[in-house]
């Protein structure tokens, strides 16, 4: 079984993005699973601290691990914006592929001094783990907003180099335009978050690192892909299946009112969340038009 990392190096190399997307249960596990499956890709499964508290650092932990030894597939586990060390070492030590330590509401200073130290905390427990690090504003929570937020700090390219030298850090998470969250305006499909490719490509070049996208939901297709060519390898979706979740369940519950068995309604939640990871997936496969 190939590791994340050479993964993530493949996915560089032929230009296509590992789909990322998060969980809070074993519903959204299934849908995530199923559909990466379908389309033979690789897949991380995401929790944030949220998530982790609600399904268990160590539950979540052992649940990708049974996918990923009874199926011998590419499923991978990462601890999603983790904001003190003591949960990501949590995470380390329950055997997540990866950690996103995310320090970015600090000084510049602060942030690159205590993911530095993460870095290093993190690696003595588990070398191969890989450390994200983030810089520049994408907004809060992965929910929906009224509007969607204006004015937030861009990554610069020289900040980039100067923390990503000074960290130690495996993968980047600039903030490029992407927001978390859906407004909505962008539920009702009137707008879509749209990238600074050319901010994108000159990160890259800085740095030589692997590139996250968070807070892809209701982002402008192309952007995604030219994002992708410009060097993005991970891209991060949540809202939009929250959305679809929520949609899946709602309907199954208004169609069959007198229905209590749990897994006679829920099916209908994971086919709404299976439509939107298979799309997606698709899509950072480079694989929307000929599917
Ligand atoms: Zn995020």
């Amino acid at each position: 079984m190939k590791t994340l990392r050479e993964m993530l190096a493949e996915a560089q190399q032929s230009e296509v993005a590992i789909g990322h997307f998060n969980i809070s249960d074993l519903t959204g596990l299934k849908a995530v699973f199923e559909s990466a499956r379908a389309l033979d890709v690789p897949v991380i499964v995401g929790l944030s601290e949220g998530e982790r508290a609600f399904m268990g650092v160590r539950e979540a932990a052992a649940s990708v691990k049974v996918l990923r030894q009874d199926y011998d597939y590419p499923i991978f586990l990462n601890a999603d914006h983790t904001h003190s060390l003591a949960s990501a070492e949590d995470a380390a030590r329950a055997g997540f592929d990866s950690i996103v330590f995310d320090r970015s509401e600090l000084p510049f200073a602060q942030n690159v001094s205590e993911t530095k130290r993460a870095v290093e905390a993190l690696k003595a427990i588990n070398p191969a783990i890989l450390i994200e690090g983030k810089i520049g504003e994408i907004g809060t929570g992965s929910e929906i907003h009224e509007e969607a937020p204006q004015g937030l700090m861009l990554t610069t390219t020289e900040e980039a180099k100067e923390f990503a030298a000074a960290t130690g850090i495996d993968i980047l998470a600039p903030a490029v335009g992407n927001t978390h969250g859906l407004s909505r305006s962008m539920i009702r499909g009137e707008a879509q978050k749209r990238l600074d490719i050319d901010r994108i490509a000159e990160i890259r070049k800085g740095t030589g690192l692997f590139m996250t996208l968070h807070g892809a939901s209701g982002t402008n297709d192309d952007d995604l892909s030219r994002a992708i060519q410009a060097g993005i390898t991970e891209i991060h979706i949540n809202t939009e299946v929250r959305l679809a979740w929520r949609r899946g369940l709602e309907a199954a519950m208004v169609s069959d009112p007198d229905q209590v068995v749990p897994y006679k309604l829920l099916p209908a939640a994971v086919d709404a969340m299976k439509q939107v990871v298979s799309a997606r997936l698709l899509l950072f496969n480079g694989r929307s038009k000929r599917a």
